[in-house]
């Protein structure tokens, strides 16, 4: 069943939305756009919302990809931040279980580590406090021969104990794409690839956007009673075309995460470890792949086309090296990559992990309101902090609360994770030409919840066209993200749609050349599209490093 949301046919309703008073537009199609359009259009807030490029291009698609309170920032007293979002985590898990999984967080203690036995344990004591994490999912300690039994590629000769606590893993990006797409259903109007250009102004106040549909240069004006720019790094840009970039400004910094084939970094479960300089780092399985992240690196170069660097690779082996027992990787093991910035608020004086990752709004003159900070994990709290503020400044504007946290983001939810673990086991015996083995399951139920199975009853019918059953199941994911997920852009569905670009480059690699085919029958593109959209391509998986 089609659900069409699709490039192809989105001209009227942007003819149409040029016609509406909205309430409210927001800039950015990040996380944290994404919540904030959703909470508005909850609201009965009249809502457009406006992505330059895809919908969590920016940094939602480059983090650590957790939703979690932050275990370090106790280390700076960040109390508040470390409550909020521990609190966040179960909430998020239950509006969305195929996104966000419960994770078990191994946390080693090593001889000349930055944690002792006891201070590890007091942090994490508190830690699951402020989260209210419920008696039985509190923290486990375990003594060197059980802790070696759970990962058994700590260091033998360093270790001295370990820490077991509860976490949330997810998909920044399907995440951020759910968000958005559940305000579409709800009577948001949301476009990917149109710009913000400039702002519109009456009398110096901001009554509205002019925009560009990036996908055919057309121009389009927009009125609003109120603008809110989520737009991340971009923030102060926004900022600074409104004349008002003053007081305190954004500070980028760079993320770099890095992804080994699991048979090179056979890890059992997710570790937060030391890398023996102070700083902590994750190493997380996932589908088949380890990933570890991250760096923490200031930032000025080009917002649009961020790098893991020659100093951000050998910095994250040098430290997976250092920590894991038998572990010699080397640069050519990295089979993919990826480096997000930070959008933080400057604090003068601060290395760069010390400062804040608090959000913060800022208010201009003109009317503009703009957001910045904050984790994945506090979408939903930002969102409300912003709303709530447009509420009591305008009594024009709805007056109801937030109620995000009842708000399911699926149009067919699952219960629970119950439900979410039966289907992984269901389609491996409904369809074994097409899901095999838990890998490929996890794949198809993480990404696309339910509607894994209408996909997979999609690439059924395929498989009389196709010699690889898995070229059918491409064919059937690559349709449903054309037509009912908005892509554009090949990157969309490698990288966002998928998490393929990241998690499962060799497949990609198999299906490239199809993927590209495919797009071009369905975008009917010229020879010179296709070349253009096939450059771009390539230049991406140079950039992933995929060897
Ligand atoms: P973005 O995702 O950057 O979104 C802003 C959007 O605005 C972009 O898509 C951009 O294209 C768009 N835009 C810009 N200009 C315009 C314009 N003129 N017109 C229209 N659109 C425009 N948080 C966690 O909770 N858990 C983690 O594990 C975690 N790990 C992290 C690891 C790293 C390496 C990094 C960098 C961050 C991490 N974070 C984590 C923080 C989290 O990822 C960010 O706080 C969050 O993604 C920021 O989202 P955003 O929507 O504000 O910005």
């Amino acid at each position: 069943m089609s659900r069409g949301f699709s490039i192809k046919t989105r001209k009227k309703e942007l003819e149409k939305c040029s016609t509406i008073d909205f309430d409210l537009i927001v800039i950015g199609g990040g996380i944290t756009g994404a919540g904030i359009a959703l909470d508005a259009v909850t609201r009965g807030f009249k809502t457009l919302l406006l992505e330059k490029s895809d919908f969590a291009s920016g940094t939602s698609s480059k983090s650590t990809k957790l939703i979690h309170g932050g275990l370090r920032y106790l280390k700076q007293f960040e109390i508040g931040l470390v409550r909020e979002s521990g609190r966040e985590r179960a909430i998020v898990h239950n509006l969305a279980p195929h996104l966000v999984h419960p994770e078990k967080m191994l946390l080693p203690i090593v001889k000349h580590g930055s944690f002792s036995q006891f201070t590890a344990s007091l942090a994490v004591s508190v830690y699951d406090y402020l989260a209210g994490v419920s008696r039985v999912e509190r923290k486990e300690i375990f003594n060197k021969e059980e802790a070696l039994k759970l990962e058994l590629l700590l260091d033998k000769d360093t270790l001295k104990a370990a820490i077991r606590y509860s976490e949330y893993r997810t998909d920044d990006a399907r995440l951020s794409f759910e968000l958005i797409r559940k305000a579409r259903e709800l009577g948001c109007h949301v476009f990917n690839y149109c710009k913000l250009d400039q702002l519109s102004y009456k009398e110096g106040i901001v009554n509205g956007v002019e925009a560009i549909d990036m996908t055919d240069g057309a121009r389009f004006k927009f009125k609003s009673k109120y603008v809110v720019s989520a737009a991340g790094p971009w923030v102060d840009g926004i900022r600074n075309n409104d004349h008002s970039l003053k007081g305190k400004q954004l500070r980028l910094t760079k993320g770099v995460h890095i992804v080994f084939r699991h048979e090179d970094l056979p890890l059992k479960q997710a570790i937060y470890f030391d890398d023996f300089k102070g700083r902590m780092l994750f190493a997380i399985p996932r589908w088949g792949v380890s990933y570890v992240g991250t760096t923490d690196t200031d930032y000025a170069g080009n917002l649009d086309r961020v790098v893991c660097g020659e100093n951000d690779l050998q910095y994250l082996i040098e430290a997976t090296n250092n920590m894991f027992d038998g572990i010699e990787l080397k640069a050519s093991d990295v089979i993919s990559s990826w480096a997000g910035l930070r959008p933080l608020i400057s604090e003068p004086g601060k290395k760069a992990s010390e400062v804040s990752r608090k959000d913060e709004i800022f208010e201009s003159d003109s009317g503009l309101i703009s957001i910045a900070g904050g984790k994945l994990t506090g979408y939903r709290k930002m969102a409300k902090r912003v709303l709530d503020l447009l509420r009591d400044k305008d009594r024009r504007l709805p007056q109801s609360n937030c109620i995000t946290d009842t708000v399911k983001l699926s149009s067919v939810p699952f219960k629970d994770y119950r439900e979410v673990n039966n289907m992984k086991q269901q389609i491996q015996s409904e369809f074994p030409e097409l899901v095999q083995g838990p890998v490929m399951a996890s794949y198809m139920v993480d990404n696309y919840g339910i509607h894994a199975g209408t996909i997979l009853e999609s690439a059924r019918h395929l498989l009389t066209k196709h010699k690889d059953p898995d070229q059918a199941l491409m064919q059937a994911e690559l349709h449903s993200a054309l037509e009912d997920e908005a892509c554009y852009r090949p990157e969309d569905f490698f990288i966002r749609r998928t998490g393929m670009l990241y998690f499962a480059p060799e497949r990609l690699l198999k299906h490239f050349d199809f993927i590209l085919d495919e797009y071009a029958r369905f975008f009917s593109w010229d020879s010179v599209s296709i070349e253009k959209f096939k450059s771009e391509a390539l230049q991406l998986l140079k950039d992933s490093l995929v060897t």
